[in-house]
Parts: C-alpha cells; sequence; structure tokens
C-alpha cells in the first residue's frame, strides 16, 4: 500500500535481493558468459532508498532500490530511470540495464573508481571544475536532442531577474536587489530537464579517468545552463575565494552562453548567482539551521535577529611543506622589479600600486568571530597562490619593519612561516589563525570578504550593537560550528542542543 508520509518501514535488502535473483543474473549475463558467485556490497541504507554494489570477476553493476512504500519516491525512480535510459549511449552516465518503476529500483553498470569529491583538492580544483563544466555541456547537448526533456518557445519568464525573484528566500532577495538590475537584460527561453545536483560526489572518476554522472532523481526542468550555476554556488561553498578560477574554468569548461545570452554575459550571472546565494540562510527551506535560531532565542536575553552559514573548514593539522620558504623568497624576489634597489618608505609611499586601503583596519567582532566560525575556508588556496602576495604589500611590509632592506622583508615574511597548519591550505593558516600580522598580509587576504562575510558586515551596520546573529558552519545535515556574536558577545552554541557557554575560540583572520 502506497503511503505518501515520512514514516516507512525501511526495506528488507535480502528478501529484496531473493525476489529479484533472476532479473539480477540476468543482468549479469548481458556483461559475461560465466556468471559466479555474487559478491553484495551494500554501499548506501536507509529509510528512503538503498544502494547496492553487486560484482562478479571484472563484472560490476549498481543496484539502487527507492522505498515502494512511498509515493514520492515512485517519481525519483521513473526520473532516474528516463535520464539514465537517454543517456545510455553517451559516455556520460553509467548504463542502465534494468528497471521497475512499479517497485521503484532500477540496475546499472557500478563505475568503477572514485567519488569525485574524495579527489578534489585545492591544487586539482580548477581542473576539476573545467571536466564539469565539459561535463555539463555534453549532458545539455544530450538532453536537447530528447523531445520530452525540454521546451522552448513558451517565454515563461521574461528574463533571469523575473525568474530567479519567484524563487523565494536568499534567491529572491538578492535578485531583487538594485545591484541585479543587469539581470533584466538577460533573457531565457530554453528549459532542459536539469541534473539540478550540483554536489561533486554524485560524479565518479573512474579508474581510465573518464567522468561519470550519477543519481539523477532531483533533476527537473530549468533555465538552460542552470546546473552550471548551481555547481559554481556549491564550488563557492567549499573554496569560497578569494581567486574564482574555479568558476571561471567552470565556464570555460561549458565553453557557451545560454540559448538566448553570451558566455560572457553567462559568466557574469554565473558568478553573481554563487556570489549572492550560496550563504545566507535566512531560508525557510533549511530547517536544521533555524532549529539553532529558535533554540538559542528561547533563553536569550537579546535575541538573536539573523543566521548566516559559512563555509565550515577541517581543522586538520599537517607539517608545513619543506620547499614553501624556497618559493616564497623567490616569489618575493620576482615582484620586485629590480631587487638590487634598497626597498625605502619613499617608494612605498609613491607607489601608486599601493591601495589607499589595504584593509589593516581592525574589523567588526561580528565579523571576526564570522571567520572564526569558518576557520579561513578562503585561506584553503593560499599555498598554491603564495599566499596572494603582490608587490604593493612587499612595499607595505617594508614600511611596517621600518626597512629599506628587501633581504630584511623577506626574511620576515620566511620567519612567520609556522612549522605546521591547517592541512590543504595556506602554509601561514595556523590553527588560530593566519601566522602574518595584517599588515603583512596581501590586499586581497586583508580586504577579501565572501558572500557570507559580506552579509555579515550589511548586517552589522543595520543592526544595533548588542543583537546578536548566529554564524553556523558547516552543512545543515552535520552543523559543525555554531556562535551567537554581536559587537559585545561572543557565544559558542552546543549545536546538538543550541544551548550555550561563553567563547574561548581563538581563530582570527
Ligand atoms: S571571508 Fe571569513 S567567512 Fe568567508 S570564507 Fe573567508 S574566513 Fe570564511
Ligand atoms: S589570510 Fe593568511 S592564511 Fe589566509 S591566505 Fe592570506 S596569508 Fe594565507
Amino acid at each position: 500500500m502506497a503511503n505518501s508520509g515520512g514514516n516507512f518501514e525501511p526495506q528488507d535488502i535480502k528478501a529484496w535481493l531473493a525476489a529479484n535473483s533472476d532479473r539480477i543474473k540476468a543482468v549479469f549475463n548481458e556483461d559475461t558468459s560465466k556468471v559466479g558467485t555474487l559478491e553484495v556490497k551494500v554501499q548506501a541504507f536507509n529509510p528512503y532508498c538503498f544502494i547496492l554494489h553487486v560484482w562478479t570477476g571484472d563484472t560490476h553493476k549498481r543496484i539502487k532500490a527507492y522505498n515502494p512504500n512511498t509515493e514520492r519516491l515512485a517519481g525519483y525512480c521513473s526520473r532516474e530511470t528516463q535520464l539514465l535510459g537517454a543517456l545510455n549511449d553517451t559516455g556520460l552516465a553509467p548504463r542502465l540495464y534494468d528497471f521497475d518503476t512499479t517497485e521503484n529500483w532500477y540496475i546499472s553498470d557500478w563505475i568503477v573508481g572514485s567519488e569525485l569529491h574524495a579527489t578534489v583538492t585545492p591544487d586539482n580544483i580548477v581542473a576539476a571544475s573545467r571536466e564539469v563544466g565539459q561535463w555539463l555541456a555534453k549532458y545539455a547537448q544530450s538532453i536537447l536532442k530528447v523531445d520530452a526533456f525540454s521546451e522552448a518557445g513558451k517565454k515563461q519568464h521574461k528574463n533571469w531577474r523575473d525568474y530567479l525573484v519567484n524563487y523565494g528566500g536568499v534567491i529572491e532577495q538578492a535578485a531583487l536587489d538594485p545591484e541585479a538590475d543587469f539581470l533584466e537584460g538577460l533573457t531565457l527561453d530554453t528549459r532542459i530537464v536539469a541534473k539540478d545536483d550540483p554536489h561533486f560526489g554524485n560524479y565518479i572518476r573512474a579508474e581510465d579517468g573518464t567522468l561519470f554522472g550519477i543519481d539523477f532523481e532531483m533533476s527537473t526542468l530549468r533555465p538552460y545552463g542552470w546546473d552550471v550555476m548551481v555547481t559554481a554556488r556549491a564550488l563557492l561553498r567549499t573554496y569560497p575565494g578569494p581567486q574564482f578560477d574555479h568558476i571561471d574554468a567552470l565556464v570555460d569548461g561549458w565553453a557557451q552562453g545560454t540559448d538566448c545570452i553570451d558566455q560572457e554575459s553567462f559568466r557574469k550571472l554565473v558568478r553573481w548567482f554563487a556570489e549572492k546565494t550560496a550563504f545566507d540562510v535566512n531560508n525557510p527551506t533549511v530547517e536544521g539551521f533555524r532549529q539553532i535560531l529558535h533554540a538559542y532565542n528561547a533563553n536569550a536575553t537579546v535575541p538573536a535577529a539573523k543566521i548566516m552559514q559559512v563555509p565550515g573548514f577541517e581543522n586538520e593539522i599537517d607539517a608545513v611543506g619543506a620547499d614553501v620558504s624556497q618559493a616564497l623568497t623567490a616569489r618575493i624576489r620576482s615582484l620586485i622589479n629590480n631587487a638590487d634597489q634598497p626597498l625605502s618608505v619613499e617608494d612605498y609611499l609613491a607607489s601608486d600600486t599601493t591601495p589607499q586601503d589595504s584593509g589593516t583596519a581592525d574589523v567588526s567582532l561580528r565579523l571576526a568571530k564570522t571567520c572564526e566560525t569558518c576557520e579561513g575556508s578562503c585561506c584553503s588556496r593560499g599555498t598554491q597562490n603564495l599566499a596572494y602576495l603582490k608587490e604593493d604589500a612587499i612595499y607595505r611590509t617594508a614600511h611596517y619593519l621600518g626597512t629599506k632592506s628587501l633581504a630584511h622583508v623577506i626574511d620576515a615574511y620566511v620567519k612567520h612561516v609556522p612549522e605546521n597548519h591547517v592541512k590543504n591550505s595556506c602554509f601561514y593558516h595556523t590553527s588560530t589563525g593566519c601566522a602574518l600580522p595584517r599588515e603583512m598580509r596581501s590586499t586581497i587576504c586583508n580586504m577579501y570578504q565572501c558572500g557570507a562575510a559580506q552579509a555579515v558586515s550589511k548586517m552589522t551596520s543595520e543592526l544595533d550593537p548588542d543583537v546578536p546573529i548566529i554564524v553556523v558552519a558547516g552543512h545543515h545535515t552535520e552543523v559543525k560550528r555554531a556562535y551567537a556574536v554581536s559587537e559585545q558577545l561572543s557565544k559558542k552554541l552546543d549545536v546538538k542542543i543550541a544551548n550555550t557557554h561563553t567563547s574561548n575560540a581563538q581563530f582570527t583572520r
């Protein structure tokens, strides 16, 4: 009996396998003449579905069985099998062999390899993003060939602003902002069935390097290019900046605009969408975060006004690479055109590359604590970019140290390199924050604010100093840290019981 509610019994995997053993064997028979004993490993098991890895010898299959006791999941299975069927000869997704949309299951190839998110690092994120852009372009081409998977000429929305304001929450707010006026000039027409699930765990890199998309149950009709936009947003949640070369690589891999706008206009749309919508969670769909806000306010003297999500870095500590000092020295030398000339404060003051405001002024407590809660996710690519140092920071440091010697400046930068740093992040990134004094950091390090930090700065200018906001780091299914912060207090929240004790956190950026 179908049940559209949320309370239903998980499936019995053993009973399911026994009931469907003939069809499973028939699938294996298509690929291998001699079907030996089938090995089975449970990949995922929850009340909604189970996923099995089944293999014999070198032949591997994937069984995904949605719980047939709920009507809602029947839609997922039918959507996913239709998509997989359409992609069967494209090499973009695992081949579909058998399915049953009454009993809500299917059997496809199991791609032997690794989930993309497990292999992505700050070193390869740009290349991986380009590849995903290429995958999305091929996916869109394949989908456009199937009449039932696209529609054009209906003009349900005049332009991207018109489309996005219907989303509600942070997307609507961002689209209504005067900064987003440019969206009115960006028209849209064709809609296709988008994957609409950008998480890199839903891509598998096969052992030969080929990229496959998996798990299409979220697919739904969206404007052409939508998958690129939500992928950029997901990228920014993991690698917030200050470089956006991963998003540029994604758009370059996509290698087009949309059916209505050119590639550069699309790039602007994608970057704007990612930056403006990645972190604000004042949105009814993120109920887990709202519960933290409500739990805090139940006991607070001054209730928190807002809740804000930030990325959440893993604070695993690792030794700094032995080659860092050498690379840093070479970089600083290369930044100064004529390293034989001594640096001078006059040079610094006269340097037209030196910005008037290099962000060394103190930041508000709310902003400082926001970055503390995040633990510096935007520093994650600082090693690849050698702490983002530019010429202006070198002159500023000379001024700060009161020296005219480039060797002295280099020595100071090298001496500040810590023994240990946060793994997969900038070599200056320690468990308590940046090892460099603000005066020695690059201008971009001092000035950069991700979308969440910008939103907190805006809130700070609008809220009374004693009104807290709640800052949460991590995904709403796995909150890593949460703080209530105003200009006068900072309280660490227990993310399980959402109650408080005084903060002793020390991270600063
Ligand atoms: S600006 Fe602050 S909140 Fe944003 S990513 Fe950087 S450290 Fe995190
Ligand atoms: S703020 Fe410090 S730790 Fe972060 S990227 Fe810049 S130099 Fe590296």
